[in-house]
């Protein structure tokens, strides 16, 4: 009998202590976030989607050397290089990636690609919008991650 007296008194205090942690919450302001239809707010370092740089005149600033797919230790950077010519320039240097993907199913986000880049030409954005249903859709291609020219204008705050 004092065993279940015992018991009883312990689911109690449990249930006490359960819902004092209910009711405590039950009031404060929520913290959840409306994705995706506002863009989450994280940290200026944050490390999201990639971004392909250009430079002020609007060229692409990567020049194709290869050594962030080099660096990358998930091996999911995929390049392709091409000779820049007088009648058609891409980039500043000799060379430009015509081909430029990243497999987002294998990155780990650890930004060695862009520490590795000696031309700043690629940096991690702060979009983090990678569930897709098709796994292949995680492959990024480099008209995906090339940063828009004419730059897009900085959306106005009312
Ligand atoms: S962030 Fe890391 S894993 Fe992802 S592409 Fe760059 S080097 Fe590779
Ligand atoms: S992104 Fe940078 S490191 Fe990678 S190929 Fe282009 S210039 Fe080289």
């Amino acid at each position: 009998m004092p065993s279940i007296v015992k018991e009883v008194g312990e689911t109690f205090v449990t249930l006490v202590k359960g819902f004092s942690v209910t009711l405590r919450t039950m009031f404060q302001k929520t913290t959840t976030e409306n994705f995706p239809v506002v863009p989450p707010s994280v940290q200026p370092r944050y490390r999201g989607i990639h971004v392909l740089q250009r430079d002020e005149n609007g060229l692409e600033k990567c020049v194709g050397c290869f050594l962030c797919a080099a660096a990358c230790p998930a091996n999911c950077i995929y390049i392709e290089a091409a000779e820049n010519t007088d009648a058609k320039r891409i980039s500043a240097g000799e060379r430009y990636a015509s081909v430029y993907n990243i497999d987002y199913s294998r990155c780990i986000f650890c930004g060695y690609c862009v520490e590795a880049c000696p031309t700043d030409a690629i940096t991690h954005g702060h979009s983090l919008d990678l569930a897709p249903y098709d796994i292949n859709a995680l492959i990024y291609r480099k008209e995906q991650l090339l940063e828009p020219w004419p730059p897009r204008k900085p959306a106005v705050k009312s």
